[in-house]
């Protein structure tokens, strides 16, 4: 990039990309510079289901999440792909206020549901194979005029030298970053198996410290299913035995599916999503960070906003 940015964004995660690339399709300059390339982030270890949109009108999670429904429904893009599953939760009458908005939404009967389940309902959703999509996020953004860089900041502003507007989309960096005590790692494995031919999607209501999910992609499947505070991750073969054998109790057919990965991501919890600006002496400062883990089903929403927060009003015409 020859002339200097106009912004620079922190992070080339999900939320990192999706907001690079609305503010270079809306004519900015725009650096990202990343600690790591988009491949080596959290956002590449999610399942990724992105919906239902559980939350109240009015919520802006609500919103957020109608905006990455509509841009990953707009057109096909690479890695996405709209599946019909089953959401189940082992408690009677659990089903979610707001689900029977969701497309393809049917509630399953007692025959229908899996054992052990009193709740379950079929709906159609976005799966997201991460890998891929975020090479397409890369290559979108780097294809409309965007630069990244593996260059990570040592501090905001630090990162404030490099562009009047600073994006901090540093996930659970930016507990360094701004010291937000709010912010803190919820572990969880990713263990990827080869598709023994499923192709619809089960995610268990994540109600308790451990589930099961299980999202196709094609020739593998994505198993997960836990959540713990802590920032550790070594992969546990105690617990990839136990997300294959709750998995295995949906799927029989997941029994002689051969493992080949299985790495542990960190989601950035916080009680909710930190989209907001503050002036820092010069700079603007605007953070995207805090999805726990709902980054990729809040991506598109929240990097429309933060975006025009970092570009200001629009000039009146
Ligand atoms: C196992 C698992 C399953 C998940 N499943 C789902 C799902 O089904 N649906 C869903 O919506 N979400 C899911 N999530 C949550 C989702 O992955 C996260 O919410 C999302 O990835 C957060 O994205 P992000 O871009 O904000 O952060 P990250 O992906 O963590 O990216 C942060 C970026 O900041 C960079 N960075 C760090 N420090 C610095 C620095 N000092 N300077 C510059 N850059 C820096 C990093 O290198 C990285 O590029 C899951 C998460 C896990 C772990």
């Amino acid at each position: 990039m020859a002339a200097r940015p106009d912004v620079v964004v922190l992070g080339a995660g999900v939320s990192g990309l999706s907001t690079g690339i609305r503010l270079v399709e809306s004519g900015a300059r725009v650096l990202v510079r990343t600690a790591a390339p988009p491949a080596h982030t959290t956002s590449a270890l999610a399942g990724a289901m992105v919906g239902p949109n559980l939350s109240p009108p009015g919520d802006p999670q609500r919103a957020w999440t109608d905006e990455t429904l509509r841009v990953l429904g707009a057109e096909p893009l690479p890695g996405v792909a709209w599946r019909d599953g089953t959401l189940a939760a082992r408690p009677e009458g659990a089903t979610p206020s707001f689900a029977d908005q969701t497309p393809g939404f049917r509630s399953l009967g007692d025959d229908e549901r899996p054992a052990g389940f009193g709740t379950a309902f079929t709906v159609r959703l976005p799966l997201v194979d991460m890998p891929v999509y975020l090479a397409y996020l890369l290559e979108r953004f780097r294809d409309a005029g965007g630069e990244v860089r593996v260059a990570p900041v040592a501090s905001l502003d630090e990162a404030a030298t490099s562009a009047p507007v600073v994006v901090n989309c540093a996930g659970l960096a930016a507990r360094t970053l701004t010291g937000d005590t709010g912010l803190h790692p919820v572990r969880g494995p990713r263990i990827v198996v080869r598709n023994p031919g499923l192709d619809r999607f089960f995610m268990e209501a994540p109600m308790a410290p451990t589930w099961a999910s299980i999202f196709p992609h094609g020739d593998h499947v994505v198993l997960g299913g836990g959540q713990r505070r802590s920032d550790d991750t070594t992969p546990d073969p105690a617990e990839e035995a136990d997300v294959l054998a709750r998995c295995v109790a949906i799927e029989p057919a997941l029994a002689a599916a051969e493992v080949l990965e299985h790495r542990v991501g960190l989601r950035p919890g916080r009680a909710v999503p930190r989209v907001e600006a503050e002036r820092r002496g010069d700079a603007l400062v605007v953070h995207n960070y805090g999805h726990a883990g709902n980054g990729v089903m809040l991506s598109w929403g929240c990097a429309r906003d933060a975006a025009a927060l970092a570009l200001g009003p629009a000039p009146a015409a």
